[in-house]
């Protein structure tokens, strides 16, 4: 079975991380991709999250990083994906999640499945690790080693 974990990677963490660890075991391939919604801006472009996103999965050889701007929908269908992927860290995010996934099954009919993230990685978010990195305050246990010299050099205040 092959599953698609999406998201924006703005930048990648731990927790991130740890979903594609718990989702390459439990899939014979997992898809990760990185989208960019419309409207948002970030500070980093798609194929540089996507590089993070290898350079931290080089380890995984049934992942593979995609990027793509479309409908997630249409990218389950290019890649032939059987389900979508979800990280879920507080129950406030069910509301939001489960509006979406009926979306996704609406226009595509693809189940979502949702891992619960880790408690240690469970208040951790790109929002916070872009936060950390402004004030060079230490990334320990919020990003992977492999990529936190490039989060600094990204969003450190200069
Ligand atoms: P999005 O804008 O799609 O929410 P994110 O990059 O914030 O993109 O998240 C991508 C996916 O990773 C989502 O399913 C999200 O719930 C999950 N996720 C984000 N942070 C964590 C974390 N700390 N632990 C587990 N899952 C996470």
């Amino acid at each position: 079975m092959k599953a698609l974990f999406a998201g924006s990677f703005s930048p990648p963490t731990c927790g991130h991380l740890d979903i594609i660890r718990r989702g390459a075991h439990l899939f014979d391939e997992l898809y990760v991709a990185v989208l960019s919604q419309s409207g948002k801006a970030y500070h980093l472009p798609p194929a540089q999250r996507a590089r993070m996103l290898e350079k931290i999965t080089r380890d995984y050889p049934n992942v593979k990083v995609v990027h793509s701007t479309g409908l997630l929908v249409d990218l389950m269908r290019e890649v032939g994906a059987d389900v979508i992927l979800r990280g879920v860290r507080e129950p406030v995010e069910v509301r939001d999640e489960l509006q979406v996934a009926e979306a996704h099954r609406k226009l595509g009919g693809s189940a979502t499945l949702f891992l619960p993230a880790l408690p240690e990685f469970s208040r951790l978010s790109s929002t916070i690790v872009r936060e950390c990195a402004y004030h060079r305050a230490p990334l320990t246990d919020m990003a992977p080693p492999e990529i936190i010299d490039e989060i600094y050099a990204v969003y450190a205040a200069r």
